[in-house]
């Protein structure tokens, strides 16, 4: 089963046992609202469990952040769900790979599943920067967040005040770059203004801690936006990058090597254009 991390009246972030990965359940008079279900079956099996205990009438949507395996693995054990994403998600060249990695994830761990593996068909598609979704009192605000892959999407709930940001703005995971290290700085652009548009009370990451201060969002803001310029410095100088400077703020040396390894990469080729 899941920890839950964090909880008010009407929202619950569970976290995996794996990579802090957080799922999100938002419930209101009118709806509920289920973040990236993810990961090891029992963990789903409670979600499931959570979303029949609570649901009623209430129609139920389902959001992914964006399209990485990790995010869209729980997708089929949630039917009759209204389910939100970018149009790149739906667009995307690349799902058949995303299947495979959760075939071969599950194959690699012997874990059996009590639903089909699929990718999500999308119901409400999110196509620009400040598209809205009312549905009662609540509306939801979307504004594009690319950079980490190509088709994430940041979601804003007012006036409940939460911000579902994705693998963006993480307390425990410096920025992890697959699509283009300029996209994702005009992604942290983003932040001064949903701040000031929206004022958040919380904001939900997709690993790690939530943040619950401007002060903390900011910070997490200016992190990212350092790793990015340091690193793209140090390749542009050719000077080498201090790694092990880096980890004193992070946990996991092997795997977070790896991961920058392949920001290390991305970034040179960008160089190279
Ligand atoms: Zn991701």
């Amino acid at each position: 089963m899941h920890t839950i991390q964090y909880k008010t009246p009407q929202l619950t972030v569970f976290e995996s046992a794996l990579f802090r990965t957080t799922s999100t359940l938002i419930e209101t008079e009118e709806f509920l609202l289920l973040v990236d279900p993810n990961w090891l079956p029992k963990e789903i099996e409670n979600l499931q469990q959570v979303v029949k205990r609570k649901q009623g009438n209430k129609p139920l949507y389902l959001l992914f952040t964006h399209s990485d395996y990790d995010h869209i693995i729980g997708y089929r054990a949630f039917d009759n769900a209204q389910i939100i994403a970018s149009q790149a998600f739906v667009d995307n060249k690349e799902k058949t790979s995303i299947l495979q990695q959760i075939k071969d994830w599950d194959d690699e761990n012997y874990i059996k599943r009590n639903y089909p593996i699929e990718y999500p068909t999308v119901d409400i598609i999110i196509k620009a920067d400040g598209q809205q979704l009312q549905i009662g009192e609540t509306i939801l605000t979307f504004y594009l967040a690319l950079g980490h892959n190509f088709d994430g999407i940041f979601t804003i709930i007012d006036p409940l005040g939460i911000w579902i940001a994705g693998d963006y703005l993480s307390n425990i995971e410096f920025p992890y770059i697959y699509h283009s290290s300029d996209a994702y700085e005009k992604t942290l652009a983003k932040v001064q203004p949903i701040l000031s548009t929206h004022s958040p009370k919380i904001l939900v990451t997709g690993h790690g801690d939530v943040a619950l201060t401007h002060q903390e969002i900011l910070k997490r803001q200016t992190d990212s936006y350092n790793y990015i310029h340091t690193l793209r410095t140090s390749i542009q100088k050719g000077e080498t990058f201090d790694f092990e400077q880096l980890m004193e703020g992070y946990d996991f040396p092997k795997i977070m090597k790896a991961f920058h390894n392949g920001n290390v990469k991305l970034l040179t080729k960008e160089w190279r254009k």
